[in-house]
Parts: structure tokens; C-alpha cells; sequence
């Protein structure tokens, strides 16, 4: 069942994507910061809206959500922990539940840190992550509502996805994210690399998104808090993972490219 996938930058630095199966006429929306570029996106493609699928409450993810819906008044999918801050969400997910988007099927998993109640959306059979901002190209989110062991544990649910999975975050943060990964893991030449290839897209103006997972793995400092080298970078020789992800969070905060 082969699907296309449309990114849609939107406010500053916001990502929304349209998920489309045209044998169905499926076109799913993942997060909805904003309704004008979406509905151009729409409009451009050809595409009617069938569903929403909603990762976290953050206003730059909800708040395109009702004008939207105003002229495709469809269900919005989101989860269960956050519904009474969803407006208009009308199918409440959690942990293991299975998402029905027409005939496509997303995985739900809940990954609790930057909201208590983020979920993401896996589609197994199509090999794509909707993380939300829960996991980034080479990042991850602020643990706003939850500390942050408890986003390395819903980190480390995400590592167990297959490499060939292509992730779909909700903001371009990639090029400093890139700085940051570089300076707490200096040795890893794979990183060094992809920070070249980044600036690169980021100064033509490209996005950085999707991402791979098998690339995330070997590079994003946040899935490698148990990495002897990031461990030995910042001073964490055989350190409690979650210690150094929590460490390697706040250096992240303080971090100035
Ligand atoms: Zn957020």
C-alpha cells in the first residue's frame, strides 16, 4: 500500500505533514500549527482532507485545528491523556492502540517527556514515524511535563523501531541540534558528515526532514546516552544512561552554537 507524504513548513519553524493514499483518497494531516499553508497544500495537490492526527497539545500543534476543520469538518485523532486540550478531537488514543486511517494502520505509542500525554504514530507496513516533538533529527524535546528519565525511557521504546523507518518530526531544529551533537560527540565521524550534508540543505533552504532512524542511531547524542564515547565527551565514563541524558539535556538548554 504505497503512500506519499507531503511536508508542510508552517509558522516559524513548525513541520505539518500530509499523509496521502490515493486508492482510497486517504489524505491524513499530522499536526495542525497553522490552517493557511495546509489548506494551500491541500488545494495544490488536489487532495481532500480525511483525517487529523494530533501528536501533543502544544498550541503550535492544535491551533490550525478548527479553522481547518471548517471546510473538512473530519474526525482528529489524538491522544487520550490530553483530549480536553484538543479542540475537537474526537477519537481519544493511547499506548497500543491501532489508528485507522482509511485503510492504513498506525501503531500508537506513548511517549511521555515533553508532554505527559505525546503520542506518536508508527505505520509499520509504510515504514514512517510521525514523532511529534518527542524525537528530532538529531534532537529531542524539552521534557516540559515529564522529567527527563522518563523521555529516555520513551526514547529508548522508539530505538527499538526498525532502521529503515523514516521519522517525521514537528520542527526544523536540525542544524543546531547538528552543533550541539557534534560538540558532545566529537569523534563520531558519521556526525560530522551529516553536519556538512546539513548545512549544506539548510543554506539552499531545504528541509532536513524526514530522517532515518538507522541514521538517528548512530548519531543523535539523545538515543545514545549509553554510548561509551558520548558518555567519555561529557565527562560520564560508565554512567547511568538516563543520568547522562538527563545531563546531556541540560547541557542542550545551556548549549550556545
Ligand atoms: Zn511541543
Amino acid at each position: 500500500m504505497s503512500v506519499e507524504v507531503r511536508l508542510i513548513p508552517c509558522l516559524s519553524d513548525n513541520y505539518a505533514a500530509l499523509l496521502h493514499h490515493a486508492e482510497s483518497k486517504t489524505t491524513a494531516l499530522i499536526d495542525a500549527p497553522d490552517a493557511a499553508p495546509i489548506l494551500r497544500a491541500l488545494d495544490k495537490e488536489g487532495w481532500n482532507l480525511t483525517h487529523i492526527l494530533i501528536t501533543h497539545h502544544h498550541p503550535d500543534h492544535v491551533q490550525g485545528i478548527a479553522e481547518i476543520r471548517k471546510k473538512f469538518p473530519v474526525p482528529v485523532y489524538g491522544p487520550r491523556a490530553e483530549a480536553d486540550k484538543i479542540p475537537g478531537i474526537s477519537v481519544k488514543l493511547g499506548h497500543h492502540d491501532v489508528a485507522e486511517v482509511g485503510p492504513l494502520r498506525a501503531n500508537v505509542i506513548d511517549t511521555p517527556g515533553h508532554t505527559a500525554g505525546h503520542i506518536v504514530y508508527h505505520f509499520p507496513k509504510q515504514a514512517l514515524l510521525f514523532s511529534g516533538d518527542t524525537l528530532f533529527a538529531l534532537g529531542c524535546g524539552r521534557p516540559f511535563e515529564r522529567p527527563a528519565e522518563v523521555l529516555w525511557q520513551s526514547l529508548l521504546t522508539l530505538r527499538e523501531l526498525p532502521p529503515e523507518t523514516q521519522i517525521y518530526c514537528g520542527h526544523e531544529y536540525t542544524l543546531a541540534n547538528a552543533k550541539f551533537s557534534v560538540s558532545v560527540d566529537p569523534k563520531n565521524g558519521q556526525l560530522r558528515e551529516r553536519l556538512k550534508q546539513i548545512e549544506t540543505k539548510r543554506a539552499k533552504g531545504e528541509p532536513t526532514v524526514p530522517s532515518l532512524m538507522e541514521e538517528e542511531l548512530a548519531t543523535n547524542p539523545f538515543l545514545r546516552a549509553d554510548n561509551p564515547a558520548v558518555q567519555a565527551a561529557i565527562g560520564m565514563k560508565d554512567g547511568d544512561p538516563a543520568a547522562v541524558f538527563t545531563k546531556l539535556r541540560e547541557l542542550k538548554n545551556t548549549f550556545k552554537g
